[in-house]
């Protein structure tokens, strides 16, 4: 099925931001095309027919780049997550430059974007980056492609992720990896780390990690895949929810293997 395309006024393009780092946060998108198997997302919204429909709608809030502008005017200034609930570089985006003229609004405002995407479509924009104005966060999970399409079926593949870290790092941007969510039994081995901790040395990038949420919905879009892969999925609730000493020797893991390669890491949240 093809995604829905649609658009909408907005009324407010800030909103105070309760994120580690992060004074507002902007969204140009409801709804995501990239349809994470895993993501939490539509349980911020407690709307069923969101989360059932999560991944095949994408809603352009078209005036929100104006919005945004009166709104620093006011002295809304500091720094600015651009993407905290949907993807700003979801393909939609490459026709509509509508987070692109956010980034430059916000840039030309006097505030800091902190973009965090799955998509090298960000790329497009590497002209905006300005070091200590901007930070690029990239999501990579694994880098075993025939994973990450099934985890991520709308997001371009990790390679391409990881090449744009490394640009925007050549141009002395901030860059960091967020590796999350890591899902037990999926992506929480030795070689899964690894392979994530040695993108990040190669691009200078910090790596933000955190666990599976496992919010509503979350399971029943998850289910199948576990199933297909021959994994429990209560079982993997339990130890991503209920489990401490598996989140304790996880964590741990993330931070050995990291600090092996002299890669800076910590829990994103
Ligand atoms: S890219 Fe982010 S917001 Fe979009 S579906 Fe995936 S996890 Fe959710």
């Amino acid at each position: 099925m093809g995604i829905r395309y649609s658009h909408a006024a907005c009324r407010r393009a800030l909103f105070k931001s309760g994120l580690p780092g992060l004074d507002y946060s902007l969204n140009p998108y409801f709804g995501c095309e990239h349809g994470c198997l895993y993501c939490y997302s539509p349980s911020v919204f407690g709307n069923e027919w969101v989360a059932r429909n999560w991944g095949k709608f994408s809603i352009a809030k078209l005036n929100i780049d104006r919005v945004l502008e009166g709104e620093l005017r006011s002295g809304r200034r500091g720094i600015v997550g651009v993407g905290t609930v949907t993807d700003p570089y979801q393909p939609y985006e490459a026709k509509l430059e509508l987070t692109r003229r956010c980034v430059e609004v916000l840039l030309r405002g006097g505030a800091h974007a902190s973009i965090q995407t799955k998509s090298d479509l960000v790329l497009r924009d590497l002209d905006l980056a300005i070091p200590g104005l901007l930070d690029l966060g990239v999501t990579i999970t694994t880098m075993d492609c025939w994973l990450a399409k099934r985890l991520e079926p709308g997001a371009p593949g990790p390679d391409a992720r990881a090449k744009a870290l490394q640009e925007f790092s050549d141009k002395g941007i901030e860059t960091w990896v967020f590796f999350g969510p890591v899902i037990p039994t999926l992506n929480d081995g030795e070689d899964d780390i690894r392979a994530i901790a040695k993108i990040a040395k190669l691009t200078g990038s910090e790596v933000l990690y955190d666990k599976l949420n496992v919010k509503p919905f979350v399971l029943d879009r998850l289910a199948p895949l576990l199933y297909d892969l021959g994994a429990d999925p209560g079982r993997i609730e339990a130890l991503s929810e209920r489990s401490k000493p598996y989140r304790e020797a996880l964590f741990k893991r993330i931070d050995s293997i990291c600090g092996e390669l002299g890669v800076r890491a910590r829990p994103a949240f």
